[in-house]
């Protein structure tokens, strides 16, 4: 892949805000695009098929594992997950950033791969604030609150393997930390060489 967009992991325990934060640092950063999962994970209430995942069957998921259309692939809580190859390589080709939601397991599987690849992982700022985050509406079983604790325990226990780490604090300074990742990355002299060709020819020519 020679492309001249950057490829952004981003992990963070469920409860951490993850999904909201992208949401917002998409509309904030121009040419920034989050690539859609394919997911044998049955669509939840008010879900979009090819806007929240591309929901596949099992038999799908492995026909396309089978011609290595997954640069990389996880059973995350049980259900298949895994980023199309194709779409992600076609943006950063174009120079597009790009962002892959996806767990501390593909997340490592791609900076093997890609290792120009920088992975962020955002943090809730307390056990406490995961606790209540996880207990949404209050109404759950105290031990499905205590297994989905465990999982995001072991979910942030990755964090070593990322090279940011943002705290989900106050939404407003968390955004403006992953909007700041984006900025410097952009303003690297090798990418800058790229987008100020025509400037730099002007200065020194
Ligand atoms: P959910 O099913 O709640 O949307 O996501 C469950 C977990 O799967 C989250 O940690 C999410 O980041 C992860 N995930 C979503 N898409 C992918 C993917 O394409 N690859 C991997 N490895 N994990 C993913």
């Amino acid at each position: 892949m020679n492309g001249t967009g950057t490829l952004y992991t981003i992990s963070a325990p469920s409860g951490a805000g993850k999904t909201s934060l992208v949401n917002a640092l998409l509309e904030r950063c121009e040419a920034l695009r989050v690539s859609v999962s394919h997911t044998t994970r049955p669509q939840r209430r008010g879900e979009k098929d090819g806007v929240d995942y591309h929901f596949v069957d099992e038999a799908e998921f492995q026909a396309m594992l089978d011609r290595s259309a997954f640069l990389e692939h996880a059973r995350v809580f049980g259900n298949l997950y895994g980023t199309s190859r194709a779409w992600v390589e076609e943006q950063l080709a174009a120079g597009t950033d790009v962002i892959l939601e996806i767990d501390w397991q593909g997340a490592q599987q791609v900076k093997q791969q890609l290792p120009a690849t920088r992975g962020i992982f955002i943090l809730p700022p307390s056990r406490e604030a995961l606790e209540q985050r996880l207990n949404g509406r209050g109404q759950d079983d105290p031990e499905v609150i205590a297994a989905r604790m465990t999982q995001a325990v072991e979910e942030m226990s990755h964090f070593t393997q990322s090279d940011y780490l943002v705290v989900n604090n106050d939404f407003d300074q968390a955004l403006t930390e992953l909007a700041a990742i984006i900025t410097c990355h952009r303003l690297a002299t090798s990418r800058q060489q790229q987008a100020l060709g025509g400037l730099l020819d002007n200065l020194l020519n």
